[in-house]
């Protein structure tokens, strides 16, 4: 229920994808089911909004009926996104594991698209109109025209899609030559199977991992297993559980890792690191998302962790926009990124942004080493009186009377590199590397 009292759940209702196709922006994920199968978390945990919004944990699943509804209306998609809380509390995990394979997502799992044609023929058919419901079956059928090789025929096809482009009535247009569309489409359009996924998106309690359980989501094509790992106190805990899944066949695995919260950066690295080594260790591929914390409360996120500071913070966004926020599994990656050891992981997040992100291009002019020599030679006191002075915003660090001991070492945090901002990923990446 949404706050009113119709006594409708939402849980239960199939969603509107419509709503996605008639807003410029183009959602991700807007290509998969989205369900969920529980509400709420019976812990506390006290980052969390989960339990001021979903206080009680209660099951919803009618996942089959959903799905059902969704084929119906919109068409088949491929992937499912769970976005259940803490799946793992649910006292009917095998239930719930019976229904998703039910609905097409046990282990192996294909797909093969039916293709948009098909399925907005259909809700033509039904009376279904509207603009975005035209453009959509026009983008896809201008895409298919390159899979056609025959030259006749790509020529006939593509006079249609002209002529459709003149009607006044796209959709009667659409219905009434469908006898001489059909065929082609048909034809043409990619029959190729694809594996199909279900992804319990906000992570699972690894705290409750254990056989039972891994060996009832191992029946599901699940990829990846999302694990929290927010607290170096569960160093051993998430090793376990990871342990557990692997035994059970589960091999992609990826966690969302909080911090700026009550740990500090050191306890960050320790526990990027141990997925880099269980990686080593099990030979599998753990995909880590460090995740910022902000309190609930507030709506801007300058929030800065007790035991961290704006310099870190900056360091850590620069680095993770470098590879759009998630942490590969890539040792090699790893260490270039966050360091070797944790001497080198405080010294990159004490280093100037631009030196993090540009790290090949100031590696070669010098400036990283000039900057290295300097650093080096401040005491624990300076340093930490340097991360306090350089997390000023640069305007403010120009013009601020610098202390004695730290003259040196400031005007490294005012340089730039030419190009200014990155614009694209491919961009981050070379930087980093090359
Ligand atoms: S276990 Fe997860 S969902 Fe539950 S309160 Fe903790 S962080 Fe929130």
């Amino acid at each position: 229920m949404v706050g009113d009292s119709n006594g409708i759940n939402v849980d239960r209702l199939p969603l509107d994808y419509d709503i996605l196709d008639q807003i410029d922006y183009v959602y991700p994920a807007g290509a998969n089911y989205f369900g969920y199968l529980t509400r709420g978390c019976p812990n506390h945990c006290a980052f969390c909004a989960v339990p001021i919004l979903e206080p009680e944990f209660t099951i919803t699943n009618n996942i089959i009926e959903q799905i059902q509804a969704i084929d119906a209306k919109y068409g088949p998609k491929q992937n499912l996104l769970l976005l259940d809380n803490n799946i793992l509390n649910a006292p009917n995990l095998s239930q719930i594991v019976d229904d998703l394979c039910t609905a097409g997502f046990a282990k192996g799992a294909k797909f093969v698209d039916p293709g948009l044609y098909s399925v907005i023929m259909k809700r033509y058919h039904n009376g279904d109109r509207g603009d975005y419901l035209d453009r959509k079956i026009q983008r896809y059928l201008q895409q298919l025209k390159t899979r056609i090789k025959n030259e006749q025929a790509r020529c006939d096809y593509i006079q249609m899609l002209i002529d459709g482009e003149d009607a006044t009535d796209y959709a009667e247009y659409m219905l009434r030559t469908e006898h001489a569309l059909s065929p082609i489409v048909e034809k043409y359009r990619s029959k190729t199977p694809r594996a199909r996924y279900v992804d319990f998106n906000q992570g699972v309690d690894g705290r409750r991992i254990n056989d039972e359980n891994m060996q009832l989501l191992a029946r599901l094509a699940i990829k990846p297993l999302r694990i929290a790992f927010d607290d170096i106190a569960m160093k051993d805990r998430f090793c376990k559980a990871v342990e557990i899944a692997h035994k059970h066949g589960i091999k992609e695995i990826s966690n969302y890792m909080l911090f700026n919260f009550n740990d500090k950066p050191e306890d960050l690295y320790e526990r990027l690191k141990t997925n880099i080594e269980l990686n080593q260790r099990l030979g599998i591929q753990i995909f880590s998302f460090p995740m910022k914390y902000s309190p609930i409360t507030e709506t801007d996120r300058s929030y800065v962790g007790k035991h961290w500071s704006v310099k870190q913070l900056r360091a850590i966004s620069a680095i993770l926009q470098v590879t759009k926020g998630v942490v590969a599994a890539g040792t090699s990656f790893f260490y270039k990124a966050f360091g070797r050891d944790l001497n080198e992981f405080c010294e990159i997040l004490s280093m100037p942004r631009d030196y993090i992100m540009f790290r090949s291009y100031f590696e070669e002019n010098g400036r990283t080493y000039e900057w290295q020599r300097e650093y080096r030679k401040l005491d624990t006191q300076q340093k930490e009186q340097l991360l306090k002075v350089v997390s000023l915003p640069a305007s403010e660090l120009r013009t601020l009377n610098w202390p004695n001991d730290l003259r040196a070492i400031i005007p490294f945090y005012l340089d730039k590199h030419p190009t200014g901002p990155l614009k694209t990923a491919s961009d981050n990446q070379m930087t980093l590397f090359d």
